[in-house]
């Protein structure tokens, strides 16, 4: 497996898939949610057309009626409609099987022992449908990871894992004990945001953020998003030349105090919140919109978390504190604009 995978959430180019696959990437990571399905739709063109047991495909499945702010599963969380959404994926690929199936978003112990799903899972892979089994996690990873170590039934993790996070002991940590037990380890959000201000002035040095993340020796891929021929070409010089230098390394730690785009997603601004948003959540679509520049993935994660328009319209002042110092309502009052703005007018 190339240390450098495609992440392909935001693209819908097949000719950028195809030249990723003839470059030498041989994981493709999607999801059922992603662009309303057309995302594993144009996967499930191209790979008709190549050899099955030439790439792996990654798709992920979040389980039904799960709490956007709390993380917990309801009783619409079921086997079935799991199961249901991931033969719809399944269809949409034109594929007997899928290579990886993740469980969607999970940042809650609850969600990792959920036996519905977990069932749904483990029955799927006996049928042959998936070949391994994993999590993808972007709040809680180190507990999820290490939840998931101790019940010894997952294969891999899908999980962010970037140089801004403040909390890379414990990310450290997690990651060297599933590596130890032999899971895979797939990192996402490698670029933490892409950019380190709202106006994109200032990007992160992107190589360098992807090499600090492969240079950990418990990481098997990563899956940067790849949505251009320029990106793609960066990423598959990375693929083949590894080694961080001494001078990124030291522009990382530059990048590194400055506050950028990234929300950690570490919570600890929400019990500061009377009203207990989904801070995090607030602050992803935050990202998305004005890091990644898709104010329709903002607007979908906004629309998920029901916080609503102005949500922050009811205090005074703002009692929750930000680890890295973000101004949150002012991020939310700015983001949450987006929710009054119909879909069609989104790109
Ligand atoms: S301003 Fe917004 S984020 Fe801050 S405490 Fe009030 S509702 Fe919560
Ligand atoms: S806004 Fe700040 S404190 Fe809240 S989850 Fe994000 S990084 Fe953590």
């Amino acid at each position: 497996m190339p240390v450098v995978s495609f992440g392909v959430m935001r693209s819908d180019n097949s000719s950028l898939v195809k030249a990723a696959y003839d470059g030498g990437m041989k994981l493709f990571d999607t999801a059922h949610g992603y662009m309303n399905g057309r995302n594993e739709e144009m996967l499930g063109g191209f790979f008709s057309t190549v050899p099955r047991d030439s790439f792996f495909l990654a798709t992920k499945v979040k389980p039904a009626g799960v709490d956007s702010r709390t993380g917990l599963p309801s009783r619409d969380t079921t086997a079935e409609s799991f199961i249901s959404m991931f033969n719809l994926s399944l269809s949409r690929l034109k594929m007997d099987y899928v290579d990886i199936l993740y469980m969607h978003a999970a940042e809650s112990v609850e969600m990792v022992r959920h036996k519905e799903t977990v069932r749904a899972m483990l029955d799927l892979k006996k049928q042959g449908k998936v070949r391994f089994i994993g999590i993808s996690t972007h709040k809680n990873e180190p507990l999820v990871i290490n939840t998931m170590v101790e019940d010894g039934i997952w294969d891999v993790v899908l999980t962010s894992y970037n140089y801004r996070q403040t909390y890379l002991t414990e990310m450290n940590s997690a990651i060297a004990k599933a590596a130890g037990a032999g899971m895979g380890i797939v990192a996402m959000k490698t670029m933490a945001g892409g950019w380190l201000d709202r106006e994109r002035t200032r990007p992160v040095n992107v190589q360098a953020a992807l090499r600090w993340v492969i240079s950990n020796p418990g990481v098997s891929t990563t899956i940067p998003g790849i949505t251009a021929f320029d990106q793609l070409e960066t990423d598959l010089r990375i693929m083949r030349d590894v080694a961080l230098t001494e001078q990124e390394k030291a522009e990382l730690m530059a990048e590194a105090s400055l506050q950028g785009l990234y929300c950690n997603a570490c919570s600890n601004c929400v019990p500061g919140c009377p009203n207990k948003l989904p801070i995090p959540e607030l602050m992803r679509a935050y990202m998305y919109a004005y890091g990644y520049r898709s104010p329709v993935m903002a607007s979908e994660l906004l629309s998920a978390t029901a916080a609503g328009a102005n949500p922050c319209s009811g205090c005074q002042t703002c009692t929750a504190t930000c680890v890295k110092g973000f101004d949150i309502r002012e991020k939310i009052t700015d983001i949450s604009r987006l929710v009054n703005v119909p879909n069609d007018f989104l790109s």
